[in-house]
């Protein structure tokens, strides 16, 4: 059997005028012979705002609860589809979570798929059928309604294609592909036509909305090559695929940035062994994700400094935590919400030295100051004061030649 899986994210199915264009496409693949597996995603603001009335009613409101409610933008949006194709003369249905099902394990907002079960659709396809499935949910072992995590649509796509052996996985959404960075952030950014599962995993993971992260470890994982393009225009997309099919001259394939993180810092801490673990232990069981760490070289021996980053949303949780951890020392506690991740990425800088250098004199020469360095393998990131967030994308863009076509 051909099977094609097809993902629309939100963007695409944002108003009936697009869902009709969606089915569209999906009918093109059908007069191509291919039997195809629609994946949706909610209509785009849906979960949102769904999200905030979870929020109006308690500021606590129960996970498996937020998981049913949450859960309810892709029915809606997979509804529309099918409907739109059985008007168009396709035998076409919707297909909720549970009704395939697709089995997930994990905390409830944050859970994998593990399982899907291929006896109905299988069936569905042989008679003719189009299957529009929810993206983002399956059912837990309590048989209760979970969601894998915000943009998980696009992990929903790969793992059917992984249990269905599809011949394609497409994800379909409002940009032509995967770009060298934001082309909403900047204008001169560039359609990448390749890219290997490691870059595209690390430029996700800093930012790079376009993919879910989680999507892209598994499709690694089970060698799934994605195809990303455009629901609006017809032209050749990004292929995410491994390594080894790739040939680039580039040392840096693109650039990530984020905006929603802060600084935290613990100035004069008494500087003595375990300290830093008795900093980040209690942060780590409440669930903050600590993301790039300094400890200073204490001068006297006696005190030192400490700087880390989180997410701007546990800002708030983190100050609690620390004011009442009691074994630590300090003397001064900073915040910082103005703080912005930029990324250089690229599988070219693991054989070609000087990367650093180039990065960090490309901001110098734009008195870019930077705070905060981590880097891996595959990337460079730096903290910058946020309003400088524009200014270091056009001049790394421009430095690791970027601007020009390849
Ligand atoms: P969908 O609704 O299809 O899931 P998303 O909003 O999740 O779409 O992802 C698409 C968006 O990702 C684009 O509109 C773009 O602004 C953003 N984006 C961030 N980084 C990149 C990048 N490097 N290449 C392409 N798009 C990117
Ligand atoms: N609708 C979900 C979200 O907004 C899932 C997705 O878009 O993939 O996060
Ligand atoms: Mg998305």
């Amino acid at each position: 059997m051909k099977i094609v899986v097809l993902k629309f994210g939100g963007t695409s199915v944002g108003s009936t005028k697009k869902i009709k264009k969606v089915a569209e496409i999906i009918v093109d693949y059908k007069k191509k012979n291919y039997k195809v597996i629609v994946i949706s995603s909610a209509m785009s603001g849906v979960t949102n705002e769904l999200i905030k009335k979870s929020f109006e009613i308690s500021k606590n409101f129960s996970e498996s609860e937020h998981d049913v409610l949450v859960s309810s933008g892709e029915q809606m949006a997979c509804s529309l589809i099918a409907g739109r194709l059985i008007h168009k003369g396709h035998k076409s249905r919707s297909w909720l979570s549970w009704q395939v099902p697709i089995l997930t394990v994990g905390k409830h907002k944050n859970s994998r798929i593990n399982e899907i079960n291929r006896n109905r659709i299988i069936k569905y396809l042989k008679e003719g059928g189009i299957p529009i499935i929810t993206g983002f949910q399956g059912v837990n072992n309590e048989n209760r309604i979970s969601t894998i995590g915000r943009g998980g649509s696009d992990a929903s796509a790969i793992m059917f294609a992984k249990f269905f052996k599809a011949e394609k996985c497409i994800i379909y959404t409002d940009v032509e592909g995967v770009y060298t960075t934001d082309p909403n952030k900047l204008k001169k950014a560039k359609k990448i036509k390749i890219i290997s599962y490691e870059e595209m995993l690390e430029m996700a993971s800093l930012g790079a909305k376009v993919m879910q992260p989680v999507s892209i470890q598994d499709a690694r994982l089970n060698r799934i090559d994605i195809e990303v393009k455009s629901s609006f225009i017809k032209k050749s997309g990004t292929l995410i695929t491994k390594r080894s099919k790739i040939m680039n001259n580039k040392i840096v394939t693109g650039i990530s940035s984020t905006q929603n993180d802060s600084k935290v810092s613990l100035i004069g801490v008494k500087d003595k062994p375990g300290v830093a673990a008795s900093i980040f232990k209690p942060l780590s069981k409440n669930l903050i994700n600590v993301d790039m760490v300094v400890q200073n070289i204490s001068a006297n021996g006696k005190e030192t400094d400490l700087t880390f980053t989180i997410k701007a949303e546990d800002l708030s949780k983190t100050k609690k935590i620390i004011q009442e951890n009691k074994s630590i020392n300090y003397r001064k506690l900073l915040f910082e919400k103005g703080v912005s991740k930029i990324s250089v990425i690229g599988v070219g800088m693991i054989t070609t030295p000087g990367v650093t250098f180039r990065m960090f004199q490309a901001l110098a020469n734009k008195k870019i100051n930077i705070q905060v360095i981590s880097t891996s393998e595959i990337k460079i990131s730096v903290l910058i004061d946020k309003r400088n967030t524009k200014k270091a994308l056009i001049a790394l863009h421009n430095e690791f030649n970027l601007d020009n076509k390849k």
